[in-house]
């Protein structure tokens, strides 16, 4: 592509429709464990009908921005955590664990040869993919033996393109994420195929957003479709539901704790009901509500909708706490301020 062209796509990309030029690939096969990365010119990839991933999902990813920093250089957040969960879900997933230096060296490829597909935008990144799939061609339902591991890149845009917009959110009458001993802590794609029909009934009645209660008891807040959740309490505490198995361990979630615990903020990894979360709005209890993520970071929530009504956290606007927690993370993200944990890489 053109120089010209390339700086035409990159002036409004959108989300996740727009590819670099190349990938990068690594074939695994029993017995011989990991090949060698090789980046390659960006193409489709050749699929026998019997591939096991097509048939049984056997297939995992991960997701995390590179982006210009202010002197030039270009930067990710914490690549090591993405290494690390792209194991765990593969662990899950009856997969083989990728070495964590392949999966770094696999993005610091990508980003060499395809570094002029960084948008200049201050906002605008880079988005990684790595994902891997169950490459062997066999009908059988067990882990397969051969599997494919490739990273692709694409350009994004600001994800608030027009100033940070809080969310209204759905809270699904009929469907769960995650149950207990399922795969909702794994970066899976069946996990997101599953909440498609969640995220279509969240669009008909509004919604931007789909809120998962635990599968249990329906009672529980566990997470977004692809984000997790905090409450700020009026003492100014933070409160996340905790890691048990049914949500996925963000990187965003746990940057959040750490930064506000720095600050001297209590956070709090516990169990909250939706009952907690209405009354506390009603009676002043909840201040604020944030979703956070990769692709955008922080999100306000506004309006939280379920069947029998809406509730709104405060006056519904973007609080406080919340832009502080984000303004303080995407300047540490950009190199604009002191990156205290050594995150940016
Ligand atoms: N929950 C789900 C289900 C997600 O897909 C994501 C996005 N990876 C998150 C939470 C947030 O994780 P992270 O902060 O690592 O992007």
């Amino acid at each position: 592509m053109s120089d010209a062209d390339r700086v035409a796509l990159l002036s409004n990309p959108g989300f996740g429709r727009i590819f670099t030029d190349h990938m990068v690939t690594v074939r695994y096969a029993d017995g011989k464990g990991w090949y060698e990365p090789r980046v390659e010119a960006r193409a489709p990839i050749p699929m026998d009908p019997a591939s096991a991933v097509l048939h049984y999902a056997q297939e995992i990813f991960e997701g995390l921005k590179a982006y210009t920093l202010p002197d030039g250089g270009v930067a990710m957040f914490r690549p090591d955590a993405n290494a690390n969960r792209f194991n765990l879900s593969a662990q899950r997933m009856a997969m083989p664990a990728l070495p964590v230096e392949t999966f770094l060296q696999s993005l610091h490829e990508i980003i060499r040869i395809d570094r002029s597909w960084i948008p200049q935008d201050p906002e605008g990144s880079l988005y990684l993919r790595p994902f891997a799939f169950a490459s062997e061609v066999f009908l059988g339902v067990r882990p397969a033996t051969e599997y494919l591991y490739l990273v692709i890149a694409s350009p994004v845009g600001p994800y608030f393109s027009g100033g940070v917009k809080p969310v209204t959110i759905w809270v699904s009458p009929d469907f769960t994420r995650a149950a207990p001993g399922g795969t909702g802590a794994a970066k899976c794609g069946g996990n997101y195929a599953a909440g498609l029909s969640a995220q279509a009934e969240a669009a008909e009645h509004g919604c931007e957003q789909v809120v998962y209660l635990d599968a249990v008891q329906r009672k529980y807040i566990d997470e977004l479709g692809g984000m997790n959740v905090f409450l700020v309490l009026d003492d100014g505490s933070l409160v996340t539901p905790p890691l048990t198995g049914t949500i996925l361990s963000g990187i965003t979630r746990d940057s959040v704790i750490k930064l506000a615990q720095r600050a001297g903020r209590r956070v709090e990894e516990r169990p909250i009901s939706l009952d907690e979360w209405r009354e506390g709005a009603a009676s002043g209890r909840v201040r604020e509500a944030f979703a956070c993520g990769t692709a955008a970071v922080i999100t306000p929530i506004g309006t939280i909708r379920g069947e029998d009504g809406d509730f709104t956290v405060a006056d519904g606007g973007p609080g406080e706490v919340t832009m502080g927690i984000r303004k303080q993370l995407v300047e540490i993200q950009r190199g604009l301020a002191e990156d205290p944990f050594g995150w940016v890489h």
